[in-house]
């Protein structure tokens, strides 16, 4: 499936987000570890990219890294979360983005837990929670 882009220019962008928001999304920027909303966030829900709206992760693929940020095993789905390679601050990531506004949300490593061993390392600022409804 193939998801339909959003693009806005960045004055756009601006008048919708908070400006760390758009910092973060927009800009590539990291918030402080331990200062954003959702690292030690523990409800069960779905977490939307912050600028489009996009489901991105659920909180069951979400476990305690020790690292300040949002952490997830993997995406709700693949075709929601794009990655590409990032060599800036001479290190090797890969930077991964919102499939539909190409926001971005952080990095991928390949040191997260079983059944996928990847970590996707999240910046709080790029996301929304959902909380699930009572069953
Ligand atoms: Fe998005």
């Amino acid at each position: 499936m193939t998801i339909e882009k959003i693009t806005k220019t960045d004055a756009e962008w601006q008048k919708l987000l908070t400006p760390e928001q758009f910092r973060v999304t927009r800009k590539k920027g990291t918030e402080r570890a331990f200062t954003g909303e959702y690292w030690n966030h523990h409800e069960k829900g779905v977490y939307r990219c912050v600028a489009c709206g996009l489901e991105l992760f659920n909180s069951e693929t979400k476990f305690d890294s020790g690292t300040g940020w949002p952490s997830f095993y993997e995406p709700i789905s693949r075709d929601h979360v794009g990655a590409q390679a990032d060599n800036s601050f001479f290190m090797r990531r890969t930077e991964v983005h919102c499939a539909r506004c190409e926001s971005h949300l952080g990095h991928v490593f390949d040191d997260g837990p079983k059944p996928t061993g990847l970590r996707y390392c999240i910046n709080s600022a790029a996301l929304q929670f959902e909380k699930k409804k009572q069953e």
